[in-house]
């Protein structure tokens, strides 16, 4: 493998000797640990690992500790605890470029699914009713709530190919650009039938991000919009309408299966009024 010497890295500052390398740091709040999960088993890990110095990760190496002082910081999880702020202000503090890894760090996840519905104090008694438990809890947030995010890498859990190009694009010194179309694009290239259009599925492929290669409708899976919306004013929202319309894809049932990972997405009700609101009728 090439060696990459720290001064061609862009995001690395004031480095002597050839074999510096980017300070990498991956952190996990509350989550179910599939983001780091993904990240350490990405076919070219020890091609990573040979690539930056992991300063951090407690997944790969027990001698880890939070925070130390990185160059990038990948972030997984929502915050809902008050350790996890706590922590994640740290890993802030400690990181030149800190990026949201995975849909509960991006948009808060399934745990922030009731975001607006229902508040702490009723989600904790729906739970655990008269119990007190070892932990100060808080309503699930993403970690944009709290922190400046300079980029997001949607998914649960992001998708290989993805990670590997966020890891480049920073050991290269340039930086990764968000992709600005729906799943169907990548549906249409895997080669696989319309499952909305020739089945009626209430597929959501045509209002998410795309970046999964359509993996959910590949196996005959309806999309549920896990990646989160695409931005309104790239997709063919006309059709996509009268589309959705006809196959009894209501706004609500959008609203309800796409708040299911991203609940605090700023761009769901945008999107969402461009398909179904004034614009359209
Ligand atoms: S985004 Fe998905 S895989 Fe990642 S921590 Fe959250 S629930 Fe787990
Ligand atoms: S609506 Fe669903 S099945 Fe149809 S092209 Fe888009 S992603 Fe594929
Ligand atoms: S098809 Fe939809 S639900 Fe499935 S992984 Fe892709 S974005 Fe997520």
């Amino acid at each position: 493998m090439t060696t990459i010497r720290r001064e061609q890295l862009a995001i690395v500052e004031d480095c002597r000797g050839d074999d510096c390398k980017p300070r990498v740091g991956v952190y996990a709040l509350t989550s179910c640990y599939g983001c780091q999960l993904k990240l350490a088993t990405v076919e070219r890990i020890l091609d990573i690992v040979k690539a930056v110095n992991i300063e951090s990760f407690y997944m790969l190496s027990s001698n880890s500790t939070i925070p130390a002082d990185v160059d990038v910081a990948f972030v997984e999880g929502s915050v809902s605890t008050e350790k996890d702020l706590e922590e994640l202000f740290e890993v802030r503090k400690h990181s030149r470029i800190l990026v949201a890894l995975g849909a509960c760090a991006v948009n808060g996840g399934v745990q922030s699914w009731v975001e607006g519905e229902m508040d702490y104090d009723q989600l904790y008694a729906d739970v655990y009713g008269d119990e007190t438990i070892d932990m100060q809890g808080r309503q699930a947030t993403p970690i944009s709530a709290h922190v400046d995010v300079d980029y997001y890498l949607p998914g649960c859990p992001p998708e290989e190919d993805e990670i590997m190009y966020f890891i480049s694009s920073f050991l290269f010194g340039t930086f990764p650009e968000p992709k600005d179309y729906p799943v169907c694009a990548e549906c249409r290239l895997a080669g696989n039938p319309c499952i909305l259009i020739e089945h009626g599925e209430r597929c959501l492929g045509p209002v998410t991000t795309a970046g999964c290669k359509a993996r959910c409708i590949s196996f005959g899976v309806p999309c549920i919009g896990c990646r989160g919306p695409v931005p309104h004013d790239t997709a063919w929202f006309d059709s996509l309408a009268l589309t959705f319309q006809q196959k009894g894809l209501d706004e609500e049932v959008v609203r309800d299966r796409m708040r299911i990972f991203g609940a605090h997405n700023p761009h769901l009700e945008k999107m969402l009024n461009k398909v179904y609101g004034s614009e359209n009728e």
